[in-house]
């Protein structure tokens, strides 16, 4: 059966992290490693995106990879660099949970679950983050239909959290040039059609960094609440998605080139309320 969203043109209903509002006037900016590696790269990126601006912090404890060799993050073993980082810095935390049972384990770590790409599908996992009310960042599956991602989402409301916001993060298509296709209309459809903030992932859905920035750009001037990106001391020597980390000078280089977009839209950036 083809799912309908129930009503056009719906006002975006804001969720809060922390201090931190997504779905409002303000352009949201999470940013930080693709895997947390260790205490330096990790406190170094989060000093650099909290300057820059960024008000919350991503990093992978646990990572999906497609090939088993990779490296899979650092586990448990990351959790208290990430309770160090986290209180020197002060920002919300969003981190991926890749199995139903790490619900307790994540619970007063992270600040919002992050629902990976390849777990939009995992209703198991859905339905466990329903029984909480941390906020859930539902990734789209880079093969889901949107109706089927939003039909993710009324997984999680439907099991009691209300809390729930979209990433769109590039889609597989015909096209092997990027990593994934950007699908920029799941943006402006979502927002039309549906009361979820949507958040932007220009780094998944290019695989590139020099194309991060013009993505996020025409993110913002597409709706979106706001974006995540990687950012890494030196993608050189990445553990993870390398090739598609921003150094910090590119991320700074970003965030100045997003507020004049933003300026332009009559927005600016989020910053964190207490
Ligand atoms: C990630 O955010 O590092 C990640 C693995 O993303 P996705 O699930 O979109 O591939
Ligand atoms: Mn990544």
């Amino acid at each position: 059966m083809r799912y309908l969203p129930p009503k056009m043109s719906q006002d975006t209903k804001p969720i809060r992290v922390g201090g931190v509002e997504i779905g409002g006037s303000a352009f949201v900016v999470m940013a930080g490693p693709c895997s947390v590696e260790s205490l330096p790269q990790f406190a170094q990126t989060a000093d650099v995106v909290k300057k820059a601006g960024a008000v919350i912090l991503r990093g992978g404890m646990f990572k999906l990879r497609t090939n088993p060799d990779s490296f899979q993050g650092m586990g448990q073993d990351a959790f208290s660099i990430v309770r160090e980082v986290k209180a020197r810095t002060g920002l919300q935390f969003v981190s991926e949970i890749t199995d139903p049972r790490q619900v307790s384990d994540f619970t007063g770590l992270v600040d919002m679950f992050q629902v990976g790409s390849r777990n939009m599908h995992n209703y198991a996992l859905l339905k466990e983050l329903g029984q909480v009310q941390t906020p859930v960042l539902l990734k789209r599956g880079f093969s889901g239909l949107i109706s089927e991602w939003l039909q993710s989402a009324e997984y999680i409301i439907k099991y009691g959290n209300p809390n729930v916001v979209l990433c769109e993060r590039g889609i597989r298509t015909f096209e092997t040039a990027t990593r994934n296709t950007f699908d920029l209309n799941a943006i402006a459809y979502v927002k039309e059609h549906t009361s979820f903030p949507v958040i932007a992932d220009p780094s998944h859905a290019t695989g590139a960094a020099s194309l991060v920035t013009p993505m996020a750009l025409a993110a913002a001037a597409a709706g979106a609440d706001g974006i995540i990106v990687e950012v890494h001391p030196d993608p050189t020597i990445a553990l993870s998605d390398g090739f598609q980390a921003l150094t910090p000078d590119m991320f700074r280089n970003l965030m100045a080139r997003l507020e004049r977009v933003l300026a332009a839209l009559d927005r600016g950036l989020a910053k964190v309320n207490s």
